[in-house]
């Protein structure tokens, strides 16, 4: 397996190692891939799910490379796995154990990811002493409860309205999942002064050109646990929502919701990536070619990482919230200039940049 990944997807950034953890007294299998941490310890989460392979962790290791180093946070990037099912009735003795497995792999952090809380994140900081997305009693940023990711999606959408000539004020939004970073999302964009006009979760979407109530929204979802029931708005079918005309939509939820076959449906000017790899290569060309502005996740949804770097070193929530705001503007408006300098897609100039970061990073270190 190992000679596989080295061979098959090594290149000039990593994986710098690939950890395999066996404990067979709790039935522990993990798998730990720290990519490159030319800039620092790499941050990424630990993902608890059964089938979870070691090119997927490597995948998403890559991408919090270029993520956390396009956000110039002093981080790497990394990824872990523990293959079980994340009810699983011993889910402490697993995470523990995972932990005291990895104490020595000190270029890495773990983070929570599928599977993975702040209650899992306390139990390994309790085992080797180092973990992110803790609870505020020990520190840390409570980054979903604070809505990290949608904060900077809205600080993105903002900085893509303007390379699109879209005022935000008024502008028509349409959002895909209604969970964190959706909810999040839609609270801080309508601060900024744009519409809501339909949003979707996986009981079905709700549309309303007048605009939806977003506060009251929310709160009828935690009780109810749907945006459907809500009333206010029609009721369509849950994948009608990208087929919504807006401004900008944002797709919250899963990854590959946009694909070559549905990609002509959108009707929007800007697609805002908030969920990891939403669309496919294919689908990204399309939405290229037929003139949307599609901001890649990694550019836009670093709001959680770079909440849990401040955490790391020990910062506030305001603080976390400033770096959110610096940052992400910044890079989207690079992003979006270079892209349009040299005639790219956002991805590939994104890419560059961070590639470009990476190996000036890695320029400093010393050889072996
Ligand atoms: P979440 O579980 O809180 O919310 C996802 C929501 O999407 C849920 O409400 C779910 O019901 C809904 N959903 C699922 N399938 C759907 C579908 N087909 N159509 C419409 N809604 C659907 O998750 P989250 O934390 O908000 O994360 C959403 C995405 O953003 C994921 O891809 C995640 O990897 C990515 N992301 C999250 C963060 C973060 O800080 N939470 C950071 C970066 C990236």
């Amino acid at each position: 397996m190992s000679e596989f990944v080295f061979e098959r997807l090594s290149d000039e950034y990593g994986p710098e190692q690939v950890t395999y953890v066996y404990e067979p007294r709790v039935g522990l299998k993990g798998i730990v891939v720290v990519d490159n941490s030319a800039s620092g310890p790499a941050i990424g989460g630990i993902r608890m799910a059964p089938d979870v392979t070691t090119t997927e962790v490597f995948r998403l290791a890559r991408a919090m490379t270029w993520k956390n180093a396009l956000a110039q946070i002093p981080h790497g990037g990394g990824k872990s796995a523990i293959l079980a099912d994340p009810s699983a009735p011993n889910k402490q003795a697993l995470i523990r154990s995972f932990a005291r497995a990895i104490a020595n792999i000190k270029t890495y952090i773990p983070g929570p990811d599928m599977g993975t809380d702040e209650t899992c994140m306390a139990w390994v900081r309790d085992e080797i002493g180092r973990s992110v997305g803790l609870s505020r009693v020990l520190g840390g940023i409570p980054l979903d409860q604070i809505g990290a990711t949608g904060w900077g999606c809205a600080v993105a959408a903002e900085v893509a309205c303007e390379f699109s000539g879209i005022k935000m004020e008024g502008a028509k939004i349409t959002i895909q999942g209604f969970g964190n970073v959706g909810q999040h999302a839609a609270r801080y964009l309508v601060k900024k002064g744009a519409v809501v006009v339909g949003v979707s979760d996986v009981d079905g979407a709700l549309v309303n050109p007048e605009g939806l109530d977003i506060e009251e929204l929310i709160s009828h979802r935690r009780k109810h646990n749907n945006v459907t029931g809500y009333g206010k708005g029609k009721v369509l079918d849950r994948d009608a929502i990208i087929r919504v005309p807006c401004d900008l939509f944002v797709p919250a939820a899963r990854p590959d919701v946009i694909t070559e076959h549905n990609v002509a449906l959108l009707q929007c000017k800007i697609v805002l990536q908030g969920a990891n790899i939403p669309a496919t290569a294919l689908a990204e060309r399309m939405m290229h070619a037929a003139g949307i502005l599609s901001v890649p996740d990694f550019v836009c949804n670093a709001g959680g990482v770079i909440c849990a770097a401040v955490e790391y070193a020990g910062g506030s929530q305001r603080q976390a919230f400033d770096q959110i705001t610096e940052k992400i503007s910044d890079n989207t408006r690079e992003v979006l200039k270079l892209a349009a300098e040299h005639k790219q897609m956002p991805r590939e100039a994104a890419v560059a940049l961070a590639k470009q970061r990476v190996a000036e990073a890695m320029s400093y270190r010393r050889l072996g």
